[in-house]
């Protein structure tokens, strides 16, 4: 596969068009960025945990019937996928309290729901990505309501899969964000990663956190973390 002209580079991923009008390369970086932005940094390595990580959990995601973007890595930082375009919206499922929803509704980080929660965003970097309800999208024609349900229900069968799959690594899911995007023939498919980017991961014994809020909160040992993780996954792979 040739890796032909750069389309985009984003905060954390560059993307890079292929001769197949219908599959990109993302090259995975170790830049981080929170806070839209605010605060930057580097993350040594973070690039190959990522691209591996996001791989291997979307592969056994598709293995439980969730379609993804993922076609086949390529290297320790690249990966070929399905051309989409992305729905813009970002989607946040939530099995504990923490982060904006604690500071949004005052409710102590580590606060267990009930039952799962979803939120949606508006992708929109200039804006702030800003909270939104499925009214609003539907309003700005972000998506269509077929869309949206199949988005949530995707959603919801993720954190089912995901949970199970991190408690056996005896990590705790605490919440994540997800991207959708639309094949050429309107499928709509998993996008995006699944890292410690984007998700909370708590050990499960200690609280210990595992994720990117080790950066955002400035907490220390940051790229140990992201190692741990990913120790403990390839770990539940080979089980
Ligand atoms: N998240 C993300 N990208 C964003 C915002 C949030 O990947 O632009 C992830 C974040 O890592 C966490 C979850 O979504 O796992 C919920 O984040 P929250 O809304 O609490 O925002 P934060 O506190 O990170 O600002």
């Amino acid at each position: 596969m040739i890796k032909g002209e750069m389309l985009y580079e984003g905060k954390a991923k560059k993307v890079f068009a292929t001769e197949d009008p219908e599959l990109l390369i993302i090259d995975y970086k170790d830049d981080a960025t929170a806070f839209n932005g605010l605060k930057r940094g580097t993350i040594a390595g973070k690039g190959i945990i990522n691209n591996e990580m996001s791989n291997a959990l979307m592969r056994m995601l598709e293995t439980k019937g969730v379609p993804t973007h993922l076609v086949k890595e390529l290297s320790e930082r690249e990966t070929l996928v399905k051309r989409v375009k992305i729905v813009p919206l970002e989607v946040i499922v939530r099995n504990i309290a923490a982060g904006s929803f604690s500071k949004r509704y005052g409710i102590d980080e580590g606060k267990v729901f009930a039952e799962p929660t979803i939120e949606i965003s508006y992708k929109n970097d200039a804006l702030g990505d800003p909270l939104l309800n499925e009214y609003h999208a539907l309003a700005m024609e972000l998506c269509t309501r077929a869309e949206l349900d199949m988005i949530k229900s995707y959603s919801f069968k993720i954190n089912d899969e995901l949970k199970k799959f991190w408690a056996g690594c005896g990590v705790t899911l605490v919440d994540f964000k997800l991207e959708f995007g639309r094949l050429s023939d309107g499928t709509i498919v998993l996008a995006d990663e699944i890292s410690p980017d984007t998700c909370r991961l708590w050990d499960a014994k200690t609280g210990e956190k595992l994720d990117k809020d080790r950066f955002r909160r400035d907490l220390g040992g940051v790229e140990e973390a992201y190692r741990e993780i990913m120790g403990r996954l390839k770990k539940q792979l080979e089980a």
